[in-house]
C-alpha cells in the first residue's frame, strides 16, 4: 500500500483496410507465407509508394471516436533499425506530425469514471513475422504483415491499476471496432498493447525508473504481466536485490514471469529522419466532416436504441453491443424477423452456447443472418418446436441448409395432434409406473422425465405445451 504503479500504454491496431499501406498487396489474415508481397513492400530499390487513403481515413476515424484534435497537414518519417523481418530496413511511422494529437478515453472501473488521456495517435507500417522452424532449427520470415498499415495509440501515465489497464483495452477495442477502424483481435494480432510502467511512493512527484513490458497476446495475459512486474519493482526497492534499470522486458505466460530482453533504446538510436519519397497530406475539414458523416453507429448508441426503442433488457444489450460482431448480426436478422426479443434471446441463449462448444469467441461468430430469421419465424409460427429450432441452428451454421426446406424433407413439422399425443402419455404412464407412483408421493422432478419420455416416443417433433397438460390431466 505503500507504493503506486504507473503506466502508459502503446497500443497498435492493425488498421481494417483491403490492401497494405504503400501497394495494392492484400493485406487480409491468414494466407500462405509470402503470398500477398510485391517489390515495393519487400523495400527493392526504386519502388515507387502510393498512400493507402483508406488508411488515413481510419486514422481520421480513430481520432474522431477518440475526442482528438486531427493534424491538418501529416507527414510520415523513417524510423532505422535493422532486423531481418524488416526489408526495407527503415520503418515507415510519424514523428514529427501524427495524425492525432491530445484525444482522451473514458473508462468505468469499480472505482468510477476516470478519464484516459491520449498524447497522440500516428500510423505506420507493420514489420513481417519471423518464423522459428523446429524441424530445421532455422528461422524463415514471412513478409505478408510487412507494410499493413497499423495506428499507434499512445496514452499519457495515466493508469493507476491492471483493473484500469483492461478497462480501457476494452473501450478501445468496442470504440475502434464499431467505427469499423480495426476487428481488433487479440488473438490475430490486430491489437497489441506495450505497457509502460514504474512504481512510486505514494505521494511523491517522481516517476521511478520504467520498464516496457511486450508479448502479451491477452487481457488475461497483461493483468498478469502487469501484476507481476509492480512487485518485482516493489521488491527491488524494498530489498534492493537487484537494480532496476530502464528496459525492455518480455513477459513469458507459461512462467508467468517478465524476462529482460535488451536495454531500452531512445529516439536518438533510430536515427529519425523524414520520409521525402512521400509526400505530406493535407487533411481539410471538409474530408473530416466526411469521415464523421459516415461512421457507423457507435456502440453506446446502438445500446440506447436496443433498450430504449426496442425494449430489451440493458443485460441483453450489454451483450449484443458488447461485440460488433453480434450487434451486426442482431440488426441484419432483425431485418427478416423483426421480434427483438426473439432475436436477442436466440443469439444469447442458443448461438452464443454453440460458439462456445467450437471455442469461437462473440467475434468469430459467422451466420446467415436470413435463414436465421426464417427458423426463429419456424418456432414463432409453431411450425417446428423450439428443440427442433436449435438442432436446424447447428445445421445452418455448420452445413448451411435451408430450414423451411429441410424441416419439409424431413417431416419436422411440429406434432400438434391431441389424438395422437395422448395415446403416447398413455403409453408412457403405463410403462414408467414406477415413476407415476414416485410423483404421486411428490416428487416433481419426475414429471419432466415423463414429458422427456413423451416427447422422445415422438421424434422429439410433438408440442410441448400439449405433453405438458396431457400430461397434468392424467397424472391428476
Ligand atoms: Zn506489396
Amino acid at each position: 500500500m505503500k507504493y503506486e504503479v504507473v503506466m502508459g500504454l502503446e497500443v497498435h491496431v492493425e488498421l481494417s483496410t483491403n490492401s497494405k499501406l504503400f501497394c495494392a498487396c492484400s493485406s487480409k489474415f491468414g494466407a500462405e507465407p509470402n503470398e500477398n508481397v510485391c517489390p515495393a513492400c519487400l523495400g527493392m530499390p526504386g519502388m515507387p509508394a502510393v498512400t493507402n487513403k483508406r488508411a488515413i481515413e481510419l486514422g481520421i476515424a480513430a481520432g474522431l471516436v477518440t475526442n482528438s484534435e486531427i493534424t491538418k497537414t501529416i507527414s510520415f518519417d523513417k524510423k532505422n533499425y535493422f532486423y531481418p523481418d524488416l526489408p526495407t530496413g527503415y520503418q515507415v511511422t510519424q514523428l514529427f506530425a501524427p495524425i492525432c494529437k491530445n484525444g482522451w478515453v473514458e473508462i468505468e472501473t469499480e472505482k468510477g469514471k476516470k478519464k484516459i488521456t491520449l498524447s497522440q495517435i500516428h500510423i505506420e507500417a507493420d514489420a513481417g513475422k519471423l518464423v522459428h522452424d523446429n524441424r530445421t532449427d532455422t528461422s524463415l520470415i514471412d513478409y505478408n504483415r510487412a507494410s499493413v498499415p497499423l495506428i499507434e495509440i499512445v496514452s499519457n501515465p495515466d493508469f493507476r491499476s491492471a483493473e484500469e489497464v483492461v478497462a480501457y483495452l476494452e473501450k478501445l477495442r468496442q470504440l475502434l471496432s464499431f467505427a469499423n477502424v480495426s476487428d481488433c483481435k487479440m488473438q490475430e494480432g490486430s491489437m497489441r498493447c506495450d505497457v509502460n510502467i514504474s512504481v512510486m511512493e505514494k505521494g511523491a512527484t517522481e516517476y521511478g525508473v520504467r520498464t516496457e513490458i511486450k508479448n502479451m497476446n491477452s487481457l488475461k495475459a497483461i493483468a498478469a504481466a502487469i501484476n507481476y512486474e509492480a512487485q518485482r519493482q516493489i521488491d527491488a526497492l524494498e530489498t534492493a536485490s537487484e537494480e532496476l534499470v530502464q528496459e525492455t522486458r518480455r513477459w513469458d505466460d507459461s512462467k508467468g514471469q517478465t524476462f529482460s530482453m535488451r536495454q531500452k533504446e531512445d529516439a536518438t538510436d533510430y536515427r529519425y529522419f523524414p520520409n521525402t519519397e512521400l509526400m505530406p497530406i493535407s487533411i481539410e475539414d471538409k474530408w473530416i466532416e466526411e469521415v464523421r458523416a459516415n461512421l457507423p453507429e457507435a456502440a453506446h448508441d446502438r445500446f440506447l436504441r436496443l433498450t430504449e426503442k426496442l425494449g430489451l433488457s440493458e443485460y441483453d444489450s450489454n451483450i449484443i453491443t458488447g461485440s460488433k460482431n453480434l450487434s451486426d448480426i442482431f440488426d441484419k436478422t432483425m431485418e427478416y424477423f423483426s421480434k427483438p426479443k426473439e432475436v436477442a434471446n436466440w443469439i444469447i441463449v442458443e448461438l452464443l452456447s454453440i460458439a462456445k462448444g467450437d471455442n469461437k469467441g462473440e467475434d468469430d461468430v459467422k451466420i446467415d443472418c436470413k435463414k436465421f430469421a426464417k427458423l426463429m419465424e419456424l418456432v414463432d409460427s409453431k411450425v417446428i418446436n423450439r428443440n427442433v429450432g436449435k438442432d436446424l441452428l447447428s445445421l445452418v451454421l455448420t452445413e448451411d441448409i435451408d430450414p423451411e426446406k429441410y424441416v419439409e424433407e424431413n417431416k419436422l413439422g411440429m406434432i400438434s395432434d391431441t389424438d395422437m399425443i395422448d395415446k403416447v402419455v398413455q403409453e408412457v404412464l403405463v410403462e414408467f409406473s414406477k415413476s407415476v407412483e414416485e410423483y404421486k408421493e411428490g416428487n416433481q422432478k419426475v414429471f419432466g422425465f415423463l414429458v422427456g419420455q413423451t416427447m422422445r416416443k415422438l421424434g422429439g417433433k410433438a408440442n410441448p405445451q400439449l405433453i405438458n397438460s396431457l400430461l397434468k390431466k392424467h397424472l391428476s
